[in-house]
């Protein structure tokens, strides 16, 4: 008898670890992302459970306290008392964790280094997206162009994952890997677009794809080949006609050639008094790769890339490097297309392309050709 229970114990256990295994499977990751908030003090608030030390033991609940850094250790006060610690982990037993008026998902873990806080959103990835989608493409985009930005954001986070594994965590918040902003930023269409795509990533041949998208291509994308000398067989240029005339498409500027000769300057680039200015040479999609300037020294050729940078130093005038070049009198012009790089995804494009019902698999598919759409998870 009891070597008949102890059989169906064991079988019943075995199937417990088969379905955890799945369950396990099946479960979006847990990300680990660095936030770029002041470091010398935070005020945690909420309903919240705080645990100390390394070995997080329980401190008990509380609605709000502060830490701040004070060399490698932190120093956490709650009401009038305080105390110190190596590290601390805080997790909501309701609602969001808040920090200095900003709330987060998941849990928060922080310690010090140098005297400086370092908070790190442990949250499930598909959480943190959620926070991500709103930064990148506004809730006011349709529905399909947002979906297939949610599918973007979740390829580049899985690619990155462990970018900042020597700071603790696995992305930042900034420009740097993707800009997020927790709870705050949320948005029902953006978070609906982030659900309906749940797990899906974009794959070429078993690897993730490196997702680049740009605001506006300006009617033709720009190949990685020609924008950073690497060719990756899904970022190829070719027309677009789905962002024409709208958002980002074209744009004028102007400047005086005497800021032109300021300007480049500043970048340790001198001709005495510039007095011509044009495109010398082009790549495959028209973008501008060399410009010439003509002044008391002769001409010289310049690379646009040292061209824009002089240019939108102070502030910005070249949007992109798809641009004629007009001088008349004393002056400079520019009349351009596009917004940014123009490697991969338009997004201006993927807005006339879901205005027109095409869906965000359609959309994926015609601005990374030839790759496939995973679920993996
Ligand atoms: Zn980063
Ligand atoms: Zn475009």
């Amino acid at each position: 008898m009891l070597g008949v229970l102890r059989e169906k114990f064991r079988l019943l256990m075995g199937l417990t670890i088969v379905l955890l295994f799945i369950w396990e499977a099946n479960a979006a990751p847990e990300i680990r992302i660095g936030l770029s908030l002041d470091g010398k003090r935070q005020e945690f608030s909420g309903n919240l459970i705080l645990f100390v030390g390394k070995k997080l033991n329980f401190k008990g609940f509380y609605s709000s306290f502060t830490v701040s850094a004070v060399g490698e250790n932190l120093k956490v006060t709650i009401g009038k008392k305080s105390f110190f610690t190596p590290r601390i982990t805080v997790v909501a037993k309701s609602g969001f964790v808040g920090i200095s008026g900003k709330k987060y998902r998941g849990k928060i873990e922080c310690w010090a280094k140098g005297g400086r806080l370092v908070l790190v959103n442990v949250v499930d990835l598909e959480d943190y997206l959620k926070g991500v989608v709103p930064k990148e493409m506004g809730p006011n985009f349709p529905e399909e162009a947002l979906k297939a930005q949610a599918v973007i954001a979740r390829t580049y986070a899985l690619k990155h994952l462990k970018r900042h594994s020597r700071e603790g965590y696995d992305l930042c918040d900034t420009q740097h890997c993707q800009v997020y902003g927790g709870v705050n930023v949320e948005n029902p269409k953006t978070t609906r677009a982030v659900t309906e795509t749940y797990g899906i990533v974009l794959m070429y041949k078993g690897e993730l794809v490196n997702a680049f998208y740009t605001a506006s291509c300006g009617g033709r994308t720009a190949s990685s080949k020609e924008a950073w000398g690497r060719r990756i067989p899904y970022l190829v240029s070719h027309a677009d006609p789905f962002c024409k005339s709208i958002g980002d498409f074209s744009w004028k500027a102007s400047v005086s050639l005497r800021t032109l000769t300021y300007l480049l300057r500043e970048v340790g680039v001198s001709c005495g008094n510039i007095k011509k200015v044009y495109v010398y040479k082009k790549t495959g999609s028209g973008r501008v790769s060399r410009v010439a300037i003509v002044g008391n020294c002769g001409r010289k050729i310049l690379k646009v890339s040292t061209f824009k940078y002089a240019l939108n130093r102070d502030k910005l005038r070249l949007k992109s490097t798809l641009f004629r070049i007009k001088v008349n009198g004393s002056k400079v012009y520019f009349y351009g297309k596009g917004f940014g790089h123009g490697v991969g995804l338009c997004q201006w494009g993927a807005y006339g392309m879901a205005k027109q019902g095409y869906t965000w698999r359609q959309i994926l598919k015609f601005y990374y050709p030839g790759v496939l759409l995973r679920k993996i998870y």
